[in-house]
């Protein structure tokens, strides 16, 4: 975790201006070897020549350090580009990087590119090719340069970025594991599109030690003491992690992701973080985004990220990726009756809903740790052993969001976000199965 925490700033060298006229290298090279702040004001004051050369722990200047930090951009307009996929069992995220030759400003101007899916268990051997339609662009958290305006997501885009890309056979056909697909479908129903879908969604995740397979902070072949104390907890004896995860909302940040908000959970050794309120397919393009982000920042600390629905058995709370879930109708005068009728179509089709919320999410839905049972839909108004809970603002308003407190850590966003608007926009129940619902879930509509 040290690393995360020392982002370069010690100088080794300080250069003068004056040491640069016997060198070949031009005045706008040697800028662009100046470590910038970020703001303008801290620049003029800073710009006593700060070299990027690291000092390391046993004094020798970290080369590596400087050549990732190393600002291509006066030497070359290409750029790079990481283009990230799901790969084959539907939560594993792999990426590879190419080379672009000039900026974009948009996934559709970038060229589809394959890999071999024989190797993610998406394809089999002798036609292994699977084929990347980039969809979404966020600026690089991990090749990003001394970059001094961060608030430009074109101009960024120009320099590298990761690319949120789903998958297609050589024919155009989305491969299986491609829910993203079937999900921008539904985001183009005009009826969805009118509705304005808002999605807040509360990843949850847990870190594990290396090697061991056990939560950060948790003595090895032990326990902590019970949950209690660890929620939103400080001090060296309730937090593990707190560095993965601010670093993560920074990344986030600058990436470009709707990231609203972190927290430390239940269970020690555990976090969320919230991505929204996003619109329609935006919201699984950026929890995937997030995702993929915080893979690579536990990977740098040498920590391993599970999103188990429920990691340890026992006293110990699962993980969840609650989904906050809001149409324009909902937000509206009345929406409390639009929610309450929506509530009642999730009711009947919580069946198919279970089942496209996630691996195991059956070991962490048992009825206790703040989770309804997997067997029974229920709802509440500010109530966490429901499946579906209305917070107190949206009854006291009339109108507001619902949070399905169902979905697992590990589930699809796609999939999940759109099944929602499929559900509560497009389907209709007969009205027998509506008035027994209604009876049964002491509902008026
Ligand atoms: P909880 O109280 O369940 O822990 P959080 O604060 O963690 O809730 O997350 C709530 C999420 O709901 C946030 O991401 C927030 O942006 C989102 N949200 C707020 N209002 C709406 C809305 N009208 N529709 C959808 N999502 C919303
Ligand atoms: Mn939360
Ligand atoms: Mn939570
Ligand atoms: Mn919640």
């Amino acid at each position: 975790m040290a690393q995360i925490l020392a982002p370069c700033t010690q100088w080794q060298m300080r250069i003068t201006k004056s040491s640069t006229s016997a060198c070949p290298m031009t005045a706008k090279m040697w800028n662009s070897l100046l470590f910038r702040q970020n703001k303008k004001g801290a620049i003029a004051k800073s710009a006593k020549f700060r070299v990027l050369a690291v000092k390391s722990e046993n004094s020798t200047i970290n080369r590596v350090e400087d050549l990732l930090n190393l600002d291509i951009t006066p030497f070359t307009d290409k750029i790079i580009a990481e283009y990230i996929w799901i790969g084959g069992s539907g939560i594993d995220l792999r990426s590879k990087s190419r080379t672009i030759s000039k900026p974009v400003e948009h996934p559709s101007e970038l060229p589809k590119w394959n890999y071999d899916g024989s190797s993610t268990g998406q394809a089999p051997g002798e036609d292994s090719e699977v084929i990347l339609y980039p969809q979404a662009i966020f600026r690089d958290p991990f090749r990003g340069g001394p970059y001094t305006d961060l608030t430009k997501l074109v101009h960024y885009s120009n320099f590298v970025m990761k690319v949120i890309c789903d998958t297609y056979t050589p024919q155009g056909e989305p491969i299986p594991t491609n829910k993203r697909h079937k999900a921008a479908e539904i985001f183009r129903n005009p009826k969805v599109i009118a509705e304005v879908p808002w999605y807040g969604i509360e990843q949850e995740y847990t870190l594990l030690q290396t090697d061991v397979n056990w939560p950060l902070g948790w003595p090895v072949g032990g326990y902590p003491g019970p949950q209690g104390p660890y929620y939103c907890g400080a001090g060296a004896d309730k937090s593990f992690g707190r560095d993965i995860s601010d670093a993560h909302y920074k990344a986030c940040l600058y990436a470009g992701i709707n990231i609203s908000g972190t927290n430390g959970e239940v269970m020690p050794g555990q976090w969320e973080y919230q991505v929204g309120p996003s619109v329609g397919i935006e919201a699984g393009d950026h929890i995937w985004g997030s995702r993929y982000i915080l893979e690579r920042i536990t990977e740098q600390a040498g920590v391993v990220l599970s999103l188990d629905p429920k990691p340890i058995e026992g006293d110990w709370n699962g993980a969840g990726c609650h989904t906050n879930f809001s149409t324009k109708s909902m937000r509206e005068d009345g929406g409390f009756e639009v929610i309450k009728k929506s509530i009642l179509n999730l009711a009947l089709r919580h069946k198919d809903h279970i089942s496209a919320y996630g691996e195991g999410n059956e070991r962490r839905l048992t009825g206790k740790h703040e989770t309804a049972s997997i067997d029974s839909f229920s709802w509440g108004v500010a109530n966490r052993g429901c499946s579906i809970r209305v917070g107190r603002e949206t009854e006291k308003q009339g109108k507001g969001y619902l949070e399905d407190r169902r979905p697992a850590s590990n589930m699809d966003p796609y999939v999940v976000t759109s099944l929602l608007a499929e559900t509560t926009l497009l389907w209709e129940p007969t009205l027998e199965a509506e008035a027994l619902a209604a009876q049964k879930l002491a509902l008026k509509v």
